[in-house]
C-alpha cells in the first residue's frame, strides 16, 4: 500500500482527465485532490453552440462534485500559492501537499488590458458572454458583426473562425445576412498559423466563402464604447454593432510567482513527459508554453491538454507502482473546424514534426459535424 496523494490544480480538461485517469490507475489507498475555483466544468467547444442558441448553459457544464463519487477529491477553491520545491499548495488558509503536482490551470482572460473592451464587448470565450452574445445577435436586424481577436496566444486557433462562420449561418438563417456585415479582425497574421500553408490558407478560403471579411496582423489598442469603434496600432479603425471577443490570453499569476515559467510568463516543461524543472511537479494544457522547432509554440488547444493528462496520469502510476512505462506526449492533435449548415472540417497532425508540423485537413462535410457533436457526447459520458 502505497498511501500517496496526487494533487491536480484546475478542473479543466487538463484536470478533469488527469485526475479520472489517475484514479483508474491507482488503488484506493492513493489519493486524487482536484482542485477548482469554479466549481464547475465547463466543456470549452461547446460555447460556440452555446452563441448560436443550439445549446443552453446547462449543457455545457457541470458539477465537479459529481467527481466525488468516483472517489477524486474535488476541493472548490483557488489556488493562491505554489510551492513547486516542496510540492506545497495554498488555497487561502489551506495548506496541502503532495507525492505529485499537476499544474493544468489554464490560461486567464484579459480583456481589462485593452481600454473599453470589456465593456464593448461579448466575450465568447466564457459562458455569460457567449449566452449574451447569442442574445445580441438574435436582435440584430442590420448593421456590422466583428469578430475581434485581441491577442495572441489564444485557445483553440479555430474557434475565432467557426465562431465567424456559425455567426454567418445564423444570420442567413434569420434572413438578415444581406443586411449584416460580417468580419474578423486578428491579431494574427493568418488563421491556425503553426499547422501550415495548406491549412491557413483552407480556412481563409473557407471565411471568404461565405462573405466574411478577413484583416489579419491587426493588433487592436482601444474600443471607443460610446461609438462603438474600434481603434487598432497603426491607426485603422473599424466600426461594429455586435463585437464578440477573443480577449488577450494571460499566464496565471500563480504559477509565475511559484517561478515555474519562462520568459513570455507561461510553464516551461520537458514537451514529451511535461514535467517541469522540479521532480514530480507537471504543467499541462493552456497554462504550458512548449516552442516548436519552427519558431511557435504549440497552440494552446484541448486535444493537447488532453494527451498531455494521460501522459501524466501513466507517469504517475508508473513511478508509484514501480512500472517501467512513464507516458510521452507525442505532439499528436486533431481538430475540428464548424462551419454552420451541420457541416465541419477537420484537420490532424503531428505537431512536433520537425522542421515544421505535418498536418492535413481534411475536405469539408457533414459527417465531421455529426462526429464534433458525437465527441461531445462522449466526453460526458468519459469523464462524468
Ligand atoms: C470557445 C472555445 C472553443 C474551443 N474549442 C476547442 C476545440 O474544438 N478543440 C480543442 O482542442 N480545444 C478547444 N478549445 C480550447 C480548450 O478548451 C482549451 O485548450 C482547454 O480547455 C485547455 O485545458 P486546460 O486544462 O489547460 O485549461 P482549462 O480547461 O481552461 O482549465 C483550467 C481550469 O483551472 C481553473 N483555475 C485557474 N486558476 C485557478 C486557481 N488559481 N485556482 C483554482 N482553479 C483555477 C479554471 O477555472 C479552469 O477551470 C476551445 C476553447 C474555447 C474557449
Amino acid at each position: 500500500m502505497s498511501g500517496k496523494t496526487a494533487v491536480v490544480l484546475g478542473g479543466g480538461v487538463g484536470g478533469v482527465v488527469t485526475a479520472s485517469t489517475l484514479r483508474r490507475m491507482l488503488p484506493k489507498e492513493d489519493r486524487i485532490i482536484l482542485i477548482e475555483r469554479s466549481g464547475r466544468h465547463v466543456f470549452w467547444p461547446s460555447l460556440l453552440w452555446l452563441m448560436t442558441g443550439t445549446r443552453k448553459v446547462q449543457d455545457v457544464q457541470r458539477d465537479l462534485a459529481d467527481l466525488r463519487q468516483k472517489g477524486i477529491d474535488v476541493l472548490k477553491g483557488e489556488v493562491t500559492r505554489l510551492d513547486p520545491a516542496t510540492r506545497t499548495v495554498y488555497i487561502g488558509d489551506e495548506v496541502l501537499q503532495g507525492d505529485a503536482l499537476v499544474v493544468a490551470l489554464g490560461a486567464e482572460l484579459a480583456p481589462e488590458r485593452i481600454p473599453g473592451l470589456a465593456e464593448a464587448g461579448h466575450n465568447f470565450y466564457t459562458v455569460e458572454g457567449a449566452t449574451r452574445l447569442y442574445e445580441a445577435l438574435q436582435t440584430l436586424h442590420e448593421g456590422r458583426v466583428v469578430v475581434l481577436i485581441a491577442g495572441v496566444p489564444f485557445k483553440c486557433p479555430a474557434a475565432p473562425y467557426e465562431g465567424a462562420m456559425l455567426i454567418d449561418h445564423l444570420l442567413r438563417k434569420r434572413g438578415v445576412r444581406g443586411r449584416v456585415e460580417v468580419a474578423v479582425w486578428a491579431a494574427e497574421p493568418a488563421p491556425m498559423g503553426v499547422a501550415g500553408p495548406a491549412v491557413s490558407q483552407g480556412v481563409k478560403d473557407l471565411v471568404a466563402e461565405r462573405g466574411i471579411a478577413y484583416h489579419p496582423s491587426r493588433h487592436v489598442s482601444r474600443v471607443d464604447v460610446a461609438h462603438r469603434r474600434l481603434q487598432f496600432e497603426g491607426g485603422d479603425e473599424a466600426s461594429y454593432d455586435v463585437l464578440a471577443v477573443v480577449p488577450p490570453h494571460v499566464p496565471p499569476a500563480v504559477v509565475q510567482e511559484a517561478g515555474l515559467t519562462a520568459p513570455g510568463g507561461w510553464v516551461a516543461i520537458d514537451r514529451e513527459s511535461c514535467e517541469t524543472r522540479f521532480e514530480n511537479v507537471f504543467a499541462i494544457g493552456d497554462v504550458t508554453g512548449v516552442m516548436l522547432a519552427m519558431g511557435k509554440p504549440l497552440p494552446k488547444a484541448g486535444v493537447f491538454a488532453h494527451a498531455q493528462a494521460e501522459a501524466v496520469a501513466r507517469t504517475i502510476a508508473a513511478r508509484w507502482t514501480g512500472r517501467d512505462d512513464e507516458g510521452r506526449f507525442s505532439g499528436n492533435g486533431e481538430c475540428f473546424i464548424e462551419m454552420g449548415s451541420g457541416v465541419a472540417g477537420f484537420a490532424r497532425g503531428n505537431f512536433y514534426a520537425e522542421p515544421v508540423p505535418e498536418v492535413k485537413m481534411f475536405r469539408p462535410g457533414r459527417h465531421w459535424h455529426v462526429a464534433k457533436v458525437a465527441f461531445e457526447k462522449n466526453w460526458w459520458r468519459t469523464w462524468f
